[in-house]
């Protein structure tokens, strides 16, 4: 028996025989992982907690029979007040679902785990405005993944126009193909975003009046890059 100890979140967590769970972590040192959190759902168990979605925490885990077995937890992130919120918890679930399309198993990326947990932790203060932060969350995933748009000039004849369109396709502005309609503004807001530090993320300004062509953008931009569509109407609210 081997002990792991990783740090990460409860990205899922599903019944599994008579009182036990299967929880899926995302982890900084081994990716996304699966674990056997043994009767947890009997009242009063240790675990019970830890094994929630949403969790974030430090896990011990211990591996018998080619199978993690989650023997211990200690939390480092309070995201309490995720739950406790309907509208944070469904932007909770889209921020989860992309780092998923991201973190495999065996695979480490400290980056995303990083911007995951400060969005999620940004979120769940209720400071920001959700639309905000997932324009900032989404863009910054798509830089962090090497596909951060071209904006200098037009990708495709390398000309500068007034009328430049966002293209997923070819990733970034350009003149003469078709595109997202996007104005200068927006354009100025996505170097920053994918350009500044860590720290200086959250404290981007944003006018009202480009929140939703940035917000708009920055999904199709997402859904291009990953190829798959990220859709909040199975989980009840849309993503509107
Ligand atoms: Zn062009």
């Amino acid at each position: 028996m081997s002990l792991n100890i990783l740090k990460g979140i409860v990205i899922k967590s599903v019944d599994y025989k008579e009182s036990d769970k299967i929880v899926t972590l995302l982890t900084f040192e081994k990716g996304r992982v699966t674990a056997i959190a043994k009767g947890v759902r009997k009242k009063g168990a240790k675990l019970a907690h830890a094994s929630q979605f949403l969790y974030c925490g430090e896990f011990e885990l211990v591996l018998s029979h080619n199978r993690l077995i989650l023997t211990g937890a200690s939390n480092i992130l309070d995201l309490s007040e995720i739950s406790n919120n309907l509208k944070r918890y469904y932007f909770a679930a889209h921020y989860i679902d992309i780092a998923k399309a991201i973190i495999m198993e065996e695979q480490v990326d400290e980056d995303v785990m990083k911007l995951l947990l400060n969005t999620l932790y940004t979120l769940s203060r209720g400071k920001l405005d959700e639309k905000l932060l997932t324009i900032f969350f989404e863009y910054r995933m798509i830089m962090l993944n090497g596909f951060a748009p071209l904006t200098e000039h037009c990708v495709i004849c390398g000309k500068e126009s007034s009328t430049m369109k966002l293209s997923v396709e070819h990733g970034g502005l350009v003149c003469c193909s078709g595109g997202m309609t996007i104005g200068k503004e927006a354009i100025k807001i996505i170097e920053i975003i994918v350009s500044c530090s860590d720290q200086e993320l959250f404290s981007i300004r944003i006018d009202d009046s480009i929140i939703a062509e940035l917000y708009f953008t920055s999904r199709k931009y997402v859904e291009g890059v990953f190829d798959r569509q990220f859709t909040f109407a199975e989980q009840g609210l849309k993503y509107e």
